[in-house]
C-alpha cells in the first residue's frame, strides 16, 4: 500500500456516503464528505510549502474540520502535532520551536498572540475556529476534493503527540505510521467495533485517548461517532439512548454517576464503557456496575505507546486491574535497580515492547536512551504487578514512589485504605521533605460533602491496616484534587503545596 495510515482508516471510506460523524443541530457528516474537506486541506498544506515528513502543529478547538487537519497531514505525509488548547503563547512557543513546525494552525480569537510565536519559528500561521471558519477553511474551498495521497511507509513518522507533562516538561513522543496503526487494528478486534458502532466522543482530540483510540478505532471499524464538542452530561445523557459505546476517563463515570437521570435504562442500548488515561476508583467500578449493570473496561496506555493492556471484553474486567499485555505486547515487571525481571506479584517498573511502542522522544537522545531500552523494552515510568491470574495492576508512578527512612512506600496501598474511611470521597499521598527520613508521608484527603472526615479515627484506622513506616505522619484536606485536562492527579502540584510542612 501506498500510505498505510491513510489508505487503511480513510482511503477505504473512499465514495461511502455512510454517516461517520453526528454533530449538533441533527447534522451529519458522511464519510466522502469528510474526506472531500480531507483533501482540500492537504492542498492548502501543500501549497503553503508544507513536504512529506514536515511538521504540522494545530491548538484549535474540536471540531470535524480539527479532524480533517489530522487526516489530510496523513494524507500529504506531514507529521501532525496536536496541542492541548490549555497551553499558553509561551508553552505554545516551545512546542512550535522545539518540533520545527512549518505551519501552525490556531483559533482565530488566539491569531494576534501567536503570530510573534509563528514568526519567531519560521512558521505560516493559519486560524480555523470552533465553528468551522477562518483562514484555513477560506483557503480550502477553491480547493480539489480530490490529493494524491503521499507514499509512506510504515516506519515513517504520522504524529509528534507531546506527553502530559504530569511529571515534568512535556516531551515530544515520535509516533509511525505501525505504531498507530497496530493499535487500532488490535483494540479495534479486542474490543468488537463493526460499522454498526455508534460512539460517544465527548474526550478532546489534542491527547491520545480521543484523537488515536477513540478515532481511529471507530475509523478502522467503518463506525460513526456522536462528536460532542466537550463533556456535557446534559448532551451525553441525551445522546446516550441511541450509541452503542463511550470512550472516557474515570471523572467522566463518577459525574455521571452523580447525575441522577444516569440510569439503567439510559444506558440499556450501550454495550461497552472504556475507562482509561488515569486510575478508576474500585468503588466507581462497583457502583456503575450497580446501577447500569455495565462494567467499566479499564485499559492502560500513554502517549508514548498508545494502548498497552487492557481489561477483557468477554472475560472477567477485574476493577482495580487495567487487564491483561494486548495481543502483540509483551510487558514484564522489572527491578528499577538491576533490570531483572521480577516474579509475578512483586512490585517493579513496567516495562512494554511491541509494534504500537514510539521511535523515540523528539531530538531528546538521552532522554530516549535512559527509557528505550536496545532490545525495545520502553520503561513506562510506572510501577506496578502481575497478579496470580495474570491481571497488571497499577500502583502509581516510579517519580511519586515514597522513600522514607530507607523503605520504599508505594502511595496507593495506603489511598486504598483512605478512600475507604467514613466522609473521604478520594485521597492522594505523597512524600514530603523530612530532616530524619529524607521524605515522609503525607495523605491528602477530600471530603465527601456528606460529613466531614474524623482525621484522628482515620489515623487510628490506617494504624490497623498498614505497617507503621506506612502511615501518613500527617493527613491534611483540602476541597479537591488538582487534575489536569486529562483527569490526571497533578501529584507534583500538591509535593509543592506542602514541601515546606516538616521543614
Ligand atoms: P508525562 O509523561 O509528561 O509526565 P503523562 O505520563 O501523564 O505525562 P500521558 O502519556 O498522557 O502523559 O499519560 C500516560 C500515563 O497515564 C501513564 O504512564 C499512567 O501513569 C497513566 N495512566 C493511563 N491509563 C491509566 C490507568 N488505566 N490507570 C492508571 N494510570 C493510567
Ligand atoms: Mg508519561
Amino acid at each position: 500500500m501506498a500510505n498505510p495510515l491513510y489508505d487503511t482508516l480513510f482511503g477505504a471510506h473512499a465514495g461511502r456516503d455512510t454517516p461517520f460523524l453526528y454533530l449538533e443541530d441533527d447534522k451529519v457528516l458522511t464519510h466522502s464528505a469528510f474526506l472531500a474537506m480531507t483533501a482540500r486541506f492537504a492542498h492548502v498544506f501543500a501549497d503553503l510549502g508544507a513536504q512529506p515528513g514536515d511538521r504540522l502543529a494545530v491548538q484549535i478547538e474540536k471540531s470535524p474540520e480539527a479532524l480533517a487537519i489530522y487526516a489530510a497531514c496523513i494524507q500529504a505525509g506531514i507529521v501532525f502535532l496536536p496541542l492541548n488548547t490549555a497551553y499558553t503563547a509561551d508553552e505554545v512557543s516551545y512546542f512550535v520551536e522545539n518540533s520545527g513546525a512549518r505551519i501552525l494552525v490556531c483559533d482565530p480569537a488566539n491569531s494576534e498572540r501567536l503570530a510573534p510565536v509563528a514568526t519567531a519559528a519560521d512558521a505560516v500561521l493559519e486560524t480555523l475556529s470552533g465553528d468551522g471558519s477562518g483562514s484555513l477553511p477560506l483557503k480550502a474551498q477553491a480547493q480539489s476534493d480530490r490529493f494524491d495521497t503521499a507514499p509512506r511507509t510504515a516506519d515513517d513518522l504520522a504524529a509528534f503527540l507531546y506527553t502530559s507533562g504530569t511529571t515534568g516538561r512535556s516531551k515530544g513522543a515520535m509516533l509511525t505510521q505501525t505504531n498507530l496503526l497496530s493499535n487500532a487494528q488490535v483494540l479495534a478486534d479486542y474490543w468488537q467495533f463493526t460499522d454498526r458502532d455508534l460512539l460517544l466522543h465527548a474526550l478532546p482530540i489534542f491527547h491520545t485517548h480521543g484523537l488515536f483510540v477513540a478515532t481511529n478505532i471507530t475509523l478502522i471499524a467503518g463506525g460513526a461517532m456522536i462528536f460532542l464538542p466537550r463533556f456535557d452530561p446534559d448532551r451525553i445523557i441525551a445522546e446516550m439512548p441511541r450509541a452503542t459505546s463511550m470512550m472516557g476517563v474515570p471523572t467522566f463515570y463518577t459525574r455521571l454517576l452523580d447525575d441522577p437521570r444516569f440510569t439503567r435504562d439510559l444506558a440499556a442500548h450501550m454495550r461497552l464503557f472504556v475507562s482509561g488515561s488515569a486510575p478508576l476508583l474500585a468503588e466507581t467500578h462497583v457502583q456503575f456496575q450497580n446501577r447500569t449493570g455495565h462494567r467499566i473496561l479499564e485499559r492502560y496506555g500513554m502517549t508514548e505507546t498508545n494502548m498497552n493492556t487492557s481489561n477483557p471484553y468477554a472475560g472477567e474486567r477485574r476493577a482495580g486491574t487495567v487487564g491483561f499485555p494486548l495481543p502483540g505486547v509483551e510487558l514484564k515487571i522489572t527491578d528499577p535497580a538491576t533490570g531483572e525481571t521480577l516474579a509475578d506479584g512483586e512490585v517493579g517498573q513496567i516495562e512494554v515492547r511491541g509494534p504500537n511502542v514510539f521511535a523515540g522522544y523528539w531530538q531528546m537522545p538521552e532522554k530516549t536512551r535512559e527509557e528505550l531500552r536496545q532490545d525495545g523494552f520502553f520503561i513506562t515510568g510506572d510501577l506496578g504487578k502481575i497478579d496470580d491470574r495474570g491481571y497488571v495492576h497499577i500502583v502509581g508512578r516510579n517519580k511519586d514512589l515514597i522513600i522514607s527512612g530507607g523503605y520504599n512506600i508505594y502511595p496507593k496501598e495506603i489511598e486504598l485504605v483512605l478512600d475507604e474511611q467514613p466522609g473521604v470521597l478520594e485521597s492522594a499521598v505523597i512524600g514530603v521533605p523530612h530532616p530524619d527520613f529524607g521524605e515522609t508521608v503525607v495523605g491528602v484527603l477530600v471530603p465527601d460533602g456528606a460529613s466531614v472526615p474524623d482525621v484522628s479515627a482515620i489515623s487510628a484506622a490506617v494504624g490497623q491496616s498498614l505497617a507503621r513506616f506506612k502511615h501518613p505522619r500527617k493527613l491534611v484536606i483540602v476541597p479537591e484534587l488538582p487534575r489536569n485536562t486529562m483527569g490526571k492527579v497533578q501529584k507534583n502540584l500538591l509535593r509543592a503545596q506542602f514541601a515546606g510542612m516538616f521543614q
